[in-house]
């Protein structure tokens, strides 16, 4: 007979025997953690839990094995990095979410158009890893809001949140048309995409600048400064407008009429010495915003003269005038406070890419990289760091955007020219470029971390073409890379 305390001390010791084996069996998550397996080994583990915990490890082996051998990536090699762009464009069959070895059909409802679109995320490349934020957004998607005499749309942390550094506005504009004169507490940097604008704008040292622009130009007009636009061209134009802060919104400027209504009236007369009540009588009640006007008559510059002189240097810049810089592969023009001073905030590079070739990998240590696709078609892939990588694709009208250092490349997957503008925070245009890293760095330090032969080593430049490198199509040399026919596998793409 055992007593009923003798019993109840049996059990405690089970219990404690238990319990004190737990810890070494259960943490399957720290199996591979060196400390897991020298506490392991320490422990004293009854027989039968050793057996059990070794049964454990060889399965576990096993089945480590087994998947490595279905879906080998050791090396890059076993890797499917392909855009199924082309394969995309095929009207004759539907895009599938399907990449070298991984995916499988869709049997679901899908957004064709936007399917063909987006081939790199609807079947990314294998070479895809992780998360990384969304870092594309199509102006198509942003709400237009419709104005008598023109429209805008905005891009900002709202639609995107990645894109805290900057935003983006695209507004139209018909001739004559204004977008009312306001000011801001972020900087405004402006690209002409259609037409001429005259613009016009007051420091706070009373200077003035009026001028006039044309497709491809420029302006920058620094935070909290006042200014207009005004369209001057038959047809009127169009522009897009970066600023230097994420949450900008467009609806959230400070407008000249919507000051004016929101100040007593016999405030507003005893600021301006000599006016009388009536001068403010047609003073709109509401605000503007974009509204009809008469354009300026063609040799009519409309130019104030200021007691103060103009601005030190033109907040304007005739970008379309500037020379682009020939590389291999395209064409690049970068502008940034060393010719244009005035754009203390912001600088960019518009940038042309011929098919098949790419904006080489690279990344910016100074600011995020707030992209605009004019032309063409492109795709990026954005490495956060971390294993995480994430690739997109572009077309005229969307907005890429780029976490400062982060790494990227943006390659012409298409078969016209893409143009696209890179946009950037900051008074200078900066890159840092992998290819130029690697060539600069002790060849035997490169070697031992990629695996490179000599022979591979001496193909590194050490020219660091004015921070800006294009790669050309380097189809001819035998890269297979846009070789579709030859990795179709009963119709779809595969790297087998
Ligand atoms: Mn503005
Ligand atoms: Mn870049």
């Amino acid at each position: 007979m055992i007593s009923r305390l003798a019993y109840l001390s049996l059990l405690l010791s089970t219990i404690v025997v238990l319990t004190d084996a737990i810890p070494a069996f259960v943490p399957v998550k720290s199996e591979r953690s060196p400390y897991g397996l020298a506490q392991r080994r320490q422990s004293k583990t009854p027989k039968n839990l050793a057996r059990a915990q070794q049964k454990f490890d060889e399965q576990l082996a096993s089945t480590i094995a087994s998947v490595a051998s279905k879906y080998p990536v050791d090396y890059l090699s076993n890797v499917s990095d392909y855009s199924m762009w082309e394969e995309f464009q095929d009207t004759g069959k539907l895009p599938e979410p399907i990449n070298g070895k991984t995916g499988a059909t869709s049997i679901g409802p899908e957004n064709v158009p936007l399917d063909r679109q987006n081939p790199d995320t609807y079947a990314p490349p294998n070479t895809d890893s992780g998360t990384v934020p969304q870092g594309k957004w199509p102006f198509s998607l942003s709400h237009n809001r419709l104005q008598n005499g023109g429209w805008a749309r905005q891009q900002n942390v709202d639609v995107l949140p990645v894109a805290t550094a900057m935003a983006g506005v695209n507004m139209r504009l018909e001739e004559g048309a204004y977008r009312e004169m306001h000011w801001h507490s972020t900087s405004e940097w402006a690209y002409i995409l259609n037409g001429t604008f005259r613009v016009a704008l007051v420091n706070s040292a009373g200077q003035n600048d009026i001028s006039d622009l044309g497709p491809g130009d420029l302006w920058f007009f620094e935070s909290g400064l006042p200014h207009s636009i005004q369209s001057t061209s038959k047809g009127g134009g169009e522009f897009l407008l970066v600023f230097d802060d994420g949450s900008f919104s467009e609806d959230n400027t400070l407008l000249l009429s919507d000051f004016i209504s929101h100040v007593p009236r016999e405030v507003l007369v005893k600021n301006f010495p000599g006016f009388v009540n009536a001068d403010f009588d047609k003073a709109p009640n509401s605000e503007l915003y974009i509204f009809p006007g008469t354009a300026p008559a063609a040799n009519d510059s409309q130019q104030v003269a200021s007691p103060q002189g103009k601005t030190n240097s033109s907040v304007t810049y005739k970008f379309s005038e500037q020379e682009a810089t020939q590389l291999n592969g395209g064409s690049v023009k970068i502008v940034d406070s060393s010719n244009f001073p005035a754009s203390t905030a912001i600088c960019a590079a518009e940038v042309t890419i011929e098919p098949g070739a790419m904006r080489e990998l690279h990344w910016h240590p100074l600011s995020d990289e707030w992209d605009y696709f004019i032309s063409g078609h492109a795709r990026i892939t954005v490495f956060a760091g971390n294993t995480n990588a994430r690739t997109y694709d572009f077309q005229a009208g969307d907005v890429g955007y780029l976490t400062k250092s982060n790494g990227h490349y943006i390659e012409n997957i298409g078969t016209t020219p893409v143009k696209y503008l890179e946009v950037f925070t900051g008074p200078k245009y900066s890159d840092v470029s992998l290819s130029n890293w690697l060539a600069l760095t002790p060849p035997a330090v490169v070697k031992q971390h990629l695996g490179f032969t000599d022979a591979t080593i001496d193909k590194l430049d050490r020219f660091k073409t004015k921070n800006y490198t294009l790669v050309p199509d380097n189809h001819a040399q035998g890269n297979q890379k846009r070789d579709l026919a030859s990795h179709l596998v009963a119709g779809k793409r595969s790297w087998a």
